[in-house]
């Protein structure tokens, strides 16, 4: 629809199917940041034809996507006018695009509840946003902040009842606190979470080394950094040779996701399990390059005559 259609048109029209014109022009399969147009699309438009519409089609807008926003929306201390515009009340789900503290808090000694290292105040707003049902965090930027912010929560657990983070998979992290019991609520390493999963797959695949070769130069494109890297350490684990890459020590944090021996564990050894995992993975994606890793798996290849 262009912005030419005169409103009237769309007025003669049932609720019922207004409300499916607004579904279809303003449903985006990304996260979107409401400050800026939305790549590829000038829908938005729609939103500032007239007040009714605006009311009718921004409800639909928050219903139907993942608002994206940082921690400096939320903090007390910044400028308003540096925040994103956005209707707090109907957001139904988040993504974190950044886990550090805001500009502002950034050069202040005392930061904003918001910004604290254990997130206190921004716990309480997401806790004060009544649709939520969705927040997921991409912490990969921002290690060091999780850390602490996992770190305290673990540590004031008892004073704090109802805040734990639980590894619940490499790569992911779940968050449960009793202000929002109703919002899932999680902690992902972006790079990992989004080539691991398929990696780990071709690892137990019995495709040839040509069709590897295509899956890999596929996720090259998706991320030209992590592949490479991922794959040497799971094709070391599977060919024995992960001491070889990782050293002994390293190599013992090593946990295979699909073994039953993970099912059996209680919640806390699994916890601990892949966290410790977890952390190796993100230690070892920034410790190499991936022209590194490749040169290395082409070394192990050849010392077993492959
Ligand atoms: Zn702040």
């Amino acid at each position: 629809m262009s912005d030419s259609v005169p409103c009237s048109l769309l007025f003669k029209l049932s609720p019922e199917l207004r409300l499916k014109i607004y579904t279809h022009l303003l449903t985006f399969p990304t996260p979107i940041h409401l400050r800026q147009h939305v790549p590829g699309t000038p829908h938005t438009a729609l939103l500032r034809t007239n007040r009714q519409i605006h009311h009718e089609a921004q409800a639909v807008l928050y219903d139907t996507n993942t608002i994206s926003l940082s921690r400096n929306d939320f903090c007390l201390f910044t400028d308003p006018a540096l925040q994103t515009p956005v209707e707090t009340l109907q957001v139904r789900q988040l993504r974190f695009t950044s886990f550090g503290e805001s500009l502002a808090c950034n050069v202040l000694v005392e930061r904003c509840a918001v910004c604290q290292d254990d997130a206190r105040g921004l716990l309480e707003a997401l806790g004060g946003m009544p649709v939520l049902r969705r927040v997921g965090v991409d912490y990969s930027t921002q290690i060091a902040n999780f850390v602490r912010f996992r770190q305290l929560a673990a540590e004031e657990g008892g004073s704090r009842k109802g805040l734990t983070i639980t590894c619940i998979s490499v790569r992911t992290y779940r968050v449960r606190n009793a202000g929002f019991d109703q919002v899932d609520f999680t902690f992902s390493h972006r790079p990992l979470a989004s080539i691991w999963p398929d990696l780990a797959t071709l690892s137990h695949s019995l495709l040839s080394e040509e069709e590897q070769e295509t899956v890999l130069a596929r996720l090259r494109i998706q991320d030209p950094d992590t592949p490479d890297k991922l794959w040497l350490l799971l094709w070391a684990a599977q060919h024995g040779r992960l001491v070889d890459v990782l050293g002994e020590q390293v190599a013992g944090a090593w946990v295979d996701e699909s073994s039953d021996a993970l099912a059996g564990m209680s919640g806390e050894q699994r916890d601990a399990g892949l966290h410790g995992f977890t952390v190796m993975l993100q230690t070892f994606l920034k410790a190499h390059t991936a022209v590194q890793c490749r040169r290395f798996l082409g070394v192990l290849r050849e010392s077993m005559g492959m």
